[in-house]
């Protein structure tokens, strides 16, 4: 018999160019690019958490060179390239996907992404915040890591500000009976999202008052000390990497959740830079 895979992977992917058409600062701690182009039709929208690698010129360069686009051996093509001159790669999640023809600049396909800024400390960032339409980027799809069990009758959605765009993708692409508790972790209260959800989901906005405290820290106490639900039940963990494995490790230990039931990821390392 088959086996359930542990990611829902795009059956079709290739690296994507595209160029920004807007950006803008959504709230104290959040700024949203927009990036549209022809070739953006190749990506499948799947909803939920779909994340993918982003493309972007190193700090002064204008030109984006990209590794051959053969999606399997990107990262092996990407590793030959000279240092100077290789982009930037992070990850990021799909905040909105609008297919050609109903985008909002034009009548390519469109993809929103929310940043959310911690200044000129990471290229990403520092793209994300000077980004102005026509800079070049491109991006490669990865799919879904949430992928609920079969059988679980509520769920638990935990992350920091960097997993608010995928917990609200969830949200928005979840049945509208889902029974979840969903605990976002952010710096401002007002880098809340609107999201709008069925009676049975409790959205808990954690607004980290700490300036000095280890993103994710507080989203793991608040959920550690919480009353959840009974029931099989399956978590979403997703920010700084010590929450997601920490958290992990609490509902393994404490409260008996199967290994299988939990995606937890290291979405970045506090102190760390990704690649
Ligand atoms: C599947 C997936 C989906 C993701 N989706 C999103 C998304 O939609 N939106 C989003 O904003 N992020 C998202 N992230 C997180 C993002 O990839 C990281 O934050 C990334 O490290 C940012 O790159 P950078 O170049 O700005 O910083 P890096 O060069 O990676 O790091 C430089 C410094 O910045 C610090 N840093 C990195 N990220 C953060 C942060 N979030 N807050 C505070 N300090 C930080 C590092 O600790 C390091 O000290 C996602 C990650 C994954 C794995």
């Amino acid at each position: 018999m088959a086996q359930r895979g542990k990611f829902v992977k795009p059956q079709h992917r290739r690296i994507s160019s595209a160029q920004v058409v807007a950006g803008k600062k959504i709230s104290p701690n959040f700024v949203r690019v927009t990036i549209a182009g022809d070739e953006l039709s190749s990506v499948s929208p799947m909803g939920f958490d779909q994340w993918f690698r982003m493309f972007v010129p190193q700090q002064g360069q204008k030109k984006l060179r990209l590794p051959t686009n053969a999606s399997g051996f990107w990262y092996a093509k990407y590793k030959l390239m000279p240092k100077d001159v290789r982009p930037v790669v992070r990850n990021y999640t799909i905040r909105e996907f609008r297919a050609a023809g109903s985008g909002l600049f034009g009548g390519t396909t469109e993809i929103d992404i929310d940043f959310t800024s911690h200044g000129d400390l990471g290229p990403a960032s520092a793209w994300a915040s000077s980004a102005t339409a026509g800079d070049e980027v491109a991006i490669l799809d990865e799919g879904l890591i949430y992928n609920p069990t079969p059988g679980a009758e509520w769920q638990l959605l935990v992350g920091d500000e960097s997993a608010l765009p995928a917990i609200v993708g969830i949200l928005n692409s979840a049945p509208p009976d889902l029974r979840a508790e969903v605990f976002v972790e952010i710096a401002d209260a007002d880098d809340a999202q609107h999201v709008p959800v069925g009676d049975k989901v409790n959205i808990h906005w954690l607004v980290r008052e700490d300036t000095t405290a280890r993103p994710g820290a507080l989203a793991l106490r608040t959920v550690m000390e919480a009353e959840l639900p009974a029931g099989p039940s399956y978590a979403f963990v997703a920010g700084e990497s010590q929450l997601a494995t920490s958290l992990r490790r609490h509902l393994v230990g404490d409260r008996g959740l199967p290994k299988s039931d939990i995606a937890f990821t290291g979405y970045w390392r506090h102190g760390h830079a990704s690649y």
